[in-house]
């Protein structure tokens, strides 16, 4: 059985648990070899956290998520959780940006991030204005599902990935799983056709070992594939 929790603090985290529900019924329902029973919980407390064995953190906003973590005294063991215990963790927009090694200033300063991910995130990228836009992307890393079928891209306030840093660690090296065409990067407002084949463009979703980081948000869509295919790359780890 697995035990996958959201972090449910601030942010987009029942829209997660929506998704989770759909991708494990998917799983169960249609690969034969798993016999997999899901548990699916939120999780605020160190004691949900260390029932986990693999974690979502959503969307929302950054700060007040780390704020909270740090109050409730639950920030230290995600850090043990993702960098000591290594277990499969996902991070979406704001969770990309907990999970980053860095994220650049703000006004407001430097905030405490969880890390993982040997990244430097530039926060709120695509800036005021067009605070959020919908790509139609196409994503490699899903072709065992059909990659060919777009996924919308939803991007609220979203960090990119600006710099994969240098570690002198024994971490695997950072994989660039999708990027925005160039002609994306000072995108308009409204929907637009995203390939993300063309690779000139901004680095919008990054592995690296157990770490996972996206800058959209797949779970306010009700597209669950890139769920289905975390939740099998699990499976397959285990
Ligand atoms: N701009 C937000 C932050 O800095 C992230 C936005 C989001 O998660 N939609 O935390």
């Amino acid at each position: 059985s697995l035990t996958v929790g959201v972090l449910a603090l601030q942010g987009g985290f029942s829209e997660h648990l929506d998704l989770l529900r759909t991708a494990a019924h998917h799983i169960s329902s249609t690969d034969a070899a798993s016999k997999t029973d899901f548990t699916l919980l939120e999780v605020r407390t160190e004691e949900q956290l260390a029932r986990c064995d693999a974690l979502i953190i959503p969307g929302g906003e950054s700060t007040t998520i780390s704020f909270v973590a740090a109050q409730s005294g639950i920030l230290e063991p995600l850090r043990d959780f993702v960098k000591v215990q290594k277990r499969p963790t996902w991070g979406t927009c704001a969770g990309l940006i907990l999970l980053s090694d860095e994220a650049n200033a703000t006004k407001k300063g430097g905030q405490e991030l969880i890390g993982g991910l040997g990244v430097r995130v530039h926060r709120n990228h695509f800036g005021r204005q067009i605070e959020s836009f919908e790509a139609n992307m196409t994503l490699p890393f899903l072709d065992d599902q059909g990659a060919q079928a777009g996924f919308p891209g939803v991007f609220i306030r979203a960090p990119v990935v600006e710099e994969i840093l240098a570690t002198n660690d024994s971490r695997p090296p950072v994989e660039v799983l999708a990027k925005l065409p160039g002609r994306l990067n000072k995108m308009k407002p409204g929907v637009s056709q995203a390939n993300t084949k063309d690779d000139s463009g901004d680095i919008i979703a990054v592995r690296q070992g157990n770490v996972l980081g996206t800058s959209f948000h797949p779970e306010l869509t009700k597209d669950a594939r890139i769920h289905v295919w975390w939740l099998k790359q699990i499976l397959g780890q285990q």
